[in-house]
């Protein structure tokens, strides 16, 4: 099996030198492990906290073991009679081609008629954020104006869509012309962040949306959530999904100024994790699942090949160059 780890935490942006592909012989299996051919490899923005060492809501990765993240796969050998040699599965143990793992750590991927990388997507973890952040903690209500930041990603580009299909008007912030040109032809209107100051994209939101917004959809935090704070509605609620604008800063930076919009606007701020809501996964695959086969959701991948290419497929995250999921295929 071949993996990769990281030998030190990184202090800002993770250097690409930080990872090592590794080659190790796995053991025989053991009664109720199984082993995975992985497929495809997940690479999510929290992975970049669980490198700091640091435990957060999810415990750090090791130095020098491998690391984890969704993938999925098909099982190649089992001692386990509930995952049989052909099944296909999804896991925790990404980051290498040949996963080994006892079977009580495998989910069965759902019967959508989709390709199987869409469990990572919007299907997956993403997807089931952007639903559950949206309607759990921002109780999105039929017409109210949504702005979501980091739109045109794997959690963004399911939350502009299914605001699109019962919203008024529907706001995105994304970072380069491929990425709004996508979001316009979903009929979101979309606002570039790019080398513009708050007030700059204060000024943008509010020509995009005068009347200001029920619902703000935060990804991205520092001049995002500066310039929708001023284009709130009274009443407004905003789900604080991530802030992926601070996970490589290597001091912490003063918040927005303008934190008292929430008092003004009578606004309610509530971050969540996905996780504590995984109960609501069924229910999520039974509403967005079938939208998704059929086509009603597009989804948008960007795909790097090859185990090797893991590393540099997470640090293009945080250069913004993924349109919706960003995958490995092995
Ligand atoms: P994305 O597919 O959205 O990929 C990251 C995107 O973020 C990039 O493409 C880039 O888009 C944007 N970005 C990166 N760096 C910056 C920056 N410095 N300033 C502004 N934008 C930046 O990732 P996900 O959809 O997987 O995750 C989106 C957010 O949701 C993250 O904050 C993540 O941590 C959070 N999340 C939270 C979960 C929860 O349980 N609360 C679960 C899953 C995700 P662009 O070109 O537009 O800049």
């Amino acid at each position: 099996s071949r993996y990769i780890t990281i030998t030190d935490h990184p202090q800002g942006t993770p250097a690409r030198e930080l990872f090592e592909l590794h080659e190790t012989e796995l053991a025989a299996l053991a009664d109720g492990e199984v082993r995975v051919r992985n497929t495809w490899l997940s690479v999510d923005p929290y992975m970049r906290g669980r490198m700091s060492g640091v435990k957060t809501y999810i415990d750090p990765f090791e130095l020098n073991e491998p690391l984890q993240g969704a993938a999925v796969g098909e099982v190649i050998e089992s001692r386990d009679p509930n995952f049989p040699v052909g099944a296909k599965v999804r896991h925790m143990a990404g980051w290498r081609d040949i996963a080994q793992l006892p079977g009580n750590q495998l989910e069965p991927l759902p019967a959508f008629e989709v390709p199987e990388q869409a469990y990572l997507g919007v299907l997956g973890m993403p997807g089931m954020t952007a639903w559950t952040g949206l309607n759990r903690i921002a109780e999105m209500q039929e017409g109210d104006n949504v702005l979501v930041s980091g739109a045109a990603g794997a959690v963004g580009s399911l939350a502009v869509q299914l605001a699109k299909a019962k919203g008024g008007t529907v706001v995105g912030i994304a970072g380069s012309q491929e990425k709004l040109d996508w979001l316009e032809s979903k009929g979101v209107k979309a606002v570039s962040y790019k080398g513009k100051n708050a007030a700059q994209l204060t000024e943008a939101l509010n020509e995009a949306c005068p009347e200001g917004f029920d619902v703000y959809y935060e990804n991205v935090g520092g001049i995002c959530l500066e310039a929708a704070l001023n284009n709130l509605r009274v009443g407004a609620r905003i789900a604080v999904c991530g802030m992926i604008a601070r996970y490589n800063e290597e001091a912490p930076s003063a918040g927005p100024g303008n934190l008292a919009m929430i008092l003004i606007r009578r606004a309610r701020m509530e971050g969540f994790i996905v996780f504590d809501h995984w109960a609501n996964y069924p229910a999520f695959l039974e509403e967005v699942g079938p939208q998704v086969a059929s086509g009603q959701i597009d989804y948008e991948e960007t795909i790097e090949e090859g185990l090797e290419r893991t590393p540099d497929a997470f640090l293009k995250l945080f250069e913004g160059a993924n349109r919706g999921k960003m995958l490995v295929k092995l």
